[in-house]
């Protein structure tokens, strides 16, 4: 067959053509497969659902700076807000999404969510320490026994300085006799830390949370607040009783002749470390050594706490609001927000009674604390709480 140079090139661009076409039906099926995971799925939007009447209200927890503290963290990042009333368990998750949702805190979401890929923290994980001593075991802790500690036996252990014939009779609670001495000293409160902190230890439990016998512990609020954090983690929770850092002299990494600075939670309202901070205090801390630290500093038992984590560990404690002593004015807590605060307590300030304002239940005669009311509008089916009438 003869082919003239002028259909040689016909031929060709024909056949070019052809190749073509037949490249561009090829092409969607060279592309690369999409690859999973490129872009992450969008995260559930939960619906808002209006509060059903009724329900508990808001949970509203918030663990704030103090104005002025850690000047290197933003007062933003440090704000978690935590869940509002959760109903059942996949609410409680669309509720706690939503409030992360809206907070600026990126490392407290990377904290929750982390939180929520282990186990749930249970009442049994925390190690709630009492400090008292043997002449309030009347006067103080029998009210405790009435209200909160009833919700929590297992969990609670009696921290006191001498035998009490009634109180080991009375069943499921953790009392233990720390042979310290009975004084209001440094050396006696540091004595029954010391225990407090060699019994945590030994008790596996995830948190340790001490308090006074002056205290009432509001176990739901208290079980939210910890949930948010990792116990593996260095955590310090309390409320610092001055709006600035206390200064010591350093003497157990130095000779004295230099001063440091650290914040502390004040013992009165109460403080919880993880387990994973409080097994750093072991050297300075465990078998007697907090005595040792304590005295080396000559500061009483809630400051050396304090020293322990932030100055010779460099761990910087969590500054809550949600902690409270009398030393402050607790009138001034607003009456909606009592129930939701982690610690509460009662006592004299500037001379004047101070008790939380919580009205409705007992008279301030019937319960000059405030104490039985606020347990009763918690656990309103308990007992001896009056029965009430529904309009
Ligand atoms: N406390 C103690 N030994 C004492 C006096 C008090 O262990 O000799 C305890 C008391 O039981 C409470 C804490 O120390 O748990 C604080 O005592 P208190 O409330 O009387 O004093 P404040 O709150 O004014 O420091
Ligand atoms: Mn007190």
């Amino acid at each position: 067959m003869h082919l003239s140079p002028v259909g040689i090139s016909k031929l060709c661009f024909l056949l070019s053509l052809a190749l073509c076409a037949f490249l561009m039906l090829l092409i969607p099926t060279l592309q690369a497969p999409a690859r999973q995971g490129d872009l992450p799925p969008p995260l559930p939007r939960p619906q808002l659902r209006p509060k059903p009447a009724g329900a508990r209200r808001g949970l509203g927890a918030e663990v704030l700076p103090p104005g002025g503290a850690h000047p290197n963290k933003t007062t933003l990042s440090q704000r978690v807000t935590l869940a509002t009333s959760p109903q059942t368990p996949n609410e409680r998750t669309a509720a706690e999404l939503r409030s992360l949702q809206g907070a600026e805190d990126a490392a407290a979401q990377r904290r929750y969510l982390g939180s929520r890929s282990r186990d749930p923290l249970e009442p049994k994980d925390i190690f709630l320490a009492i400090k008292t001593t043997k002449k309030y075991h009347k006067s103080r802790l029998e009210l405790l026994f009435q209200t909160w500690i009833s919700r929590a036996k297992e969990q609670t252990f009696i921290f006191t300085d001498g035998e009490d014939k009634e109180l080991r009779k009375k069943p499921g609670l953790n009392v233990i006799n720390t042979n310290c001495s009975a004084a209001h000293t440094r050396q006696a409160l540091c004595c029954k830390m010391s225990v407090e902190y060699d019994k945590f230890i030994e008790s596996q439990k995830k948190w340790f949370c001490h308090v006074d016998d002056d205290n009432y512990v509001v176990l739901p609020s208290l079980l939210r607040l910890l949930a948010s954090y990792s116990h593996t983690q260095d955590v310090y929770l309390g409320r610092p009783s001055l709006d600035h850092p206390i200064e010591a002299a350093e003497r157990v990494k130095s000779d004295g002749s230099v001063s440091v600075k650290f914040w502390f939670a004040t013992g009165g309202a109460g403080f919880c470390i993880s387990r994973g901070l409080a097994l750093k205090m072991s050297p300075w801390a465990s078998l007697g050594n907090f005595i040792t630290t304590a005295e080396k500093i000559r500061l009483p038992d809630d400051c050396t706490i304090g020293y322990i984590i932030e100055a010779l560990l460099e761990v910087s404690m969590t500054h809550t609001h949600l902690f409270h002593s009398h030393l402050e004015n607790l009138q001034r807590l607003p009456t909606n927000s009592v129930l939701d605060q982690v610690t509460l307590s009662y006592g004299g300030f500037e001379n004047r009674r101070n008790v939380v304002s919580v009205g409705g239940v007992f008279s301030l005669a019937e319960d000059p604390s405030r104490f039985k009311t606020i347990h009763c509008l918690l656990y309103p089916e308990t007992e001896w709480c009056p029965i009430r009438s529904h309009p």
